[in-house]
């Protein structure tokens, strides 16, 4: 990635039609919009001379006027448990995490949406440092391509399977930038990745939880509650004051009645703050009218400074027995939860240490 290349537009991110404009400004036929979007999303690459189809003039005059990637890896991390969490620089010098989850026969992304967050999770290592700013749509795929390369080292022919939105920020904080991703992702000229492969998760914003529900997609919708009252919440989650668990559970059955899909329920076990029998005894009732819920249950990754407890295993096993008795769908992110969680913002906070 020269200077040149960062100053100029990126064509990754946009839709078909702004593809298909690029081509003509650079002097080629619209046609070659689509073929354009076959290279970047559908093959994912990120070379102008890899797109053979494309005349060696065409590609010159969109070299000259459009970047391509902006972004570039600067950390790559194994957890020895079949994940992979890159370092990745955007253009303005800040940093995200994207992950890459193995698991059987899926290869899961986890993407960042923002760098930093504003929700401000004590249990978070982004939310100690607030937002810096949005994402663009193309910065969001760029991770996509990223993580490709990450799975094309070990197989040439490998493609991702699963995306999550739960790597850096708030999701649907981000509604604009998110939602210019995940149509590209989901289009036929674009990713091709059904909806039902995609899980964006939300500290639970009530009304960009509805408006994601109107968007015509199946997308699968996860809730991170933390916490049976508002005032526990509260303490955890500062965003909790405006939206409140009430709100919440409401807008998440609408998504439910909506698109038909699945709400899950994320909840971060801290120890002594939210783990004990009291409280998986109001989340079971909490859920109790929910259709179909499934919980996940993640003991708490320490975060340095958040003044927060692991739970202890005892209680993790004790939590999920009494919702699986409540007839509430459990399971428990043991390690690999809990070095996913710290997507949110670890790997991130140690490089700007550096
Ligand atoms: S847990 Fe998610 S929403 Fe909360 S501060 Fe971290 S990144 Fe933001």
């Amino acid at each position: 990635m020269t200077d040149a290349a960062t100053s100029q537009v990126s064509l990754i991110g946009m839709d078909q039609d702004q593809l298909t404009e690029a081509v003509v400004a650079a002097g080629g036929k619209a046609f070659a919009g689509k073929q354009l979007a076959q290279w970047l999303y559908g093959k994912r690459v990120s070379d102008f001379a890899e797109m053979s189809n494309l005349g060696k003039e065409l590609r010159s005059q969109l070299a000259s006027r459009f970047s391509l990637l902006t972004s570039s890896v600067v950390a790559r991390e194994e957890s020895g448990e079949g994940t992979t969490k890159l370092g990745i620089r955007l253009v303005d010098g800040l940093i995200i995490e994207s992950v890459l989850m193995r698991e059987s026969d899926r290869l899961t992304a986890c993407i960042s949406t923002q760098a930093g967050c504003a929700m401000g999770c004590r249990f978070c290592a982004s939310g100690q440092l607030g937002l810096k700013r949005h994402l663009t749509a193309g910065e969001i795929l760029e991770q996509f391509f990223h993580l490709t390369a990450v799975v094309r080292q070990e197989s040439p022919d490998g493609w991702l399977t699963n995306v999550v939105v739960m790597g850096m920020g708030e999701p649907l904080h981000n509604f604009d930038g998110l939602m210019g991703a995940l149509t590209i992702l989901n289009a036929d000229w674009g990713f091709r990745f059904g909806a039902r492969r995609v899980t964006v998760s939300s500290v639970g914003l009530p009304d960009r939880i509805r408006q994601l529900a109107e968007q015509g997609y199946q997308f699968n919708l996860a809730i991170s509650l933390h916490a049976t009252t508002d005032e526990q919440r509260t303490a955890l989650i500062p965003t909790n004051v405006a939206s409140g668990l009430k709100k919440i559970l409401e807008a998440a059955r609408y998504y439910f009645e909506t698109t038909n899909r699945e709400v899950t329920f994320e909840y971060t076990l801290v120890g002594a703050a939210n783990d004990t029998e009291a409280d998986a005894h109001r989340l079971a009732a909490l859920l109790f009218e929910f259709p179909r819920a499934n919980v996940n249950l993640i003991p708490m990754n320490p975060v340095e400074g958040s003044g927060l407890k692991e739970p202890t295993d005892q209680s993790v096993d004790q939590f999920a027995a009494i919702l699986q008795d409540a007839g509430v769908n459990v399971h428990v992110r043991r390690k690999r939860g809990r070095r996913v969680q710290a997507a949110c913002g670890q790997l991130r906070l140690r490089l700007e240490a550096k």
